[in-house]
């Protein structure tokens, strides 16, 4: 099996923004996925491969994610993101973050080291010794999202976080998530994304992204949930499904992209709309919105 990657920009409802900029999110994930396939081609390892997917879709501006990324109650950003390695379980997140441009980059650089979890401003200082561009907390509100915390629209709209799962070349997989969090919550609140087991996971079977209510999806253990219904012989789609309903069974609702190590691929979503795409060796960018 060749390398294949997949991403999503986060599982929500098929509101009036989605309709009216539906196709340019999907270019922007065409190119993310081309992109991602030009590297694995040139044999680039699954973890570089989903921290760049996602730097770039923090970058965009209509995601939730970095630039863009959802407001708090009291109209600063907070950002989230983790990342995973299958072949060793490694893992780095960073949460609470106020002022790293690409929080991807700044939890895989937790990866690197001892730790998995830093927070606030600590993980800040550890971005900035490491020369990762900081931007001034201003820098990452748009107009767009202010509007959105003026009318708290997220319930009736794509919620725009972002992940990506790949397996390379040699076999590996890994995972990425990052996000704002939900619009309006409280500073301090932490959803589901930058924790590991719970938003993300990779291990040498699958890699999962997931997104949606994140205290559901932490209650519920999703991503390593998933892990553990593969090694206990489900299919990525079974399993997927199952840890769906799970949340479901909390009251929660969301989706996940998830990646085995022969290449299945499963992307269920819960609500009306999850834009997500999947290359793979020799083909070209697929994407989807509903
Ligand atoms: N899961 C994210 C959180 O709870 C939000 C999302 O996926 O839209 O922070």
């Amino acid at each position: 099996m060749g390398p294949a990657i997949v991403v999503h920009a986060g599982a929500g409802a098929y509101g009036a923004e989605l309709r009216e900029h539906g196709g340019e999110v999907a270019e922007v994930l065409r190119s993310v996925l081309a992109a991602a396939g030009r590297r694995l081609a040139e044999g680039f390892d699954a973890l570089t491969v989903v921290v760049g997917a996602v730097e770039t879709m923090e970058d965009y501006g209509r995601f939730n994610a970095g630039y863009g990324a959802a407001l708090c109650s009291d109209g600063t950003v907070e950002l989230s993101a983790s990342v995973m390695r299958g072949a060793d379980r490694a893992a780095g997140a960073v949460a609470g973050v106020r002022t790293v441009r690409n929080p991807v980059r700044a939890a895989e650089l937790v990866l690197a080291g001892e730790q998995v979890l830093m927070i606030g401003e600590a993980a800040e200082s550890l971005a900035a010794a490491a020369g990762l561009e900081l931007w001034e907390n201003s820098a990452f509100v748009t107009e767009r999202q202010r509007a959105r915390l003026r009318t708290l629209a997220e319930a009736a709209e794509s919620r725009g976080t972002v992940g990506a799962v790949c397996l390379d070349g040699h076999g590996r997989l890994a995972a990425a998530t990052s996000t704002g969090g939900i619009n309006g919550q409280p500073p301090g609140r932490v959803g589901d994304s930058p924790l590991v087991g719970a938003g993300t996971w990779a291990d040498a079977r699958v890699a999962v992204s997931c997104t949606g209510d994140g205290e559901a999806f932490i209650r519920a253990g999703v991503a390593r949930r998933l892990g553990g219904h593969v090694e206990s012989g489900a299919s990525v789609a079974e399993a997927a499904e199952r840890v769906l309903a799970e949340v479901g069974e909390l009251g929660g609702a969301g989706g996940l992209i998830a990646l085995g190590v022969e290449g299945e691929v499963s992307m269920p979503f819960s609500t009306q709309a999850m834009p997500r795409g999947v290359w793979r060796a020799g083909g070209e960018p697929e994407v989807w919105l509903s």
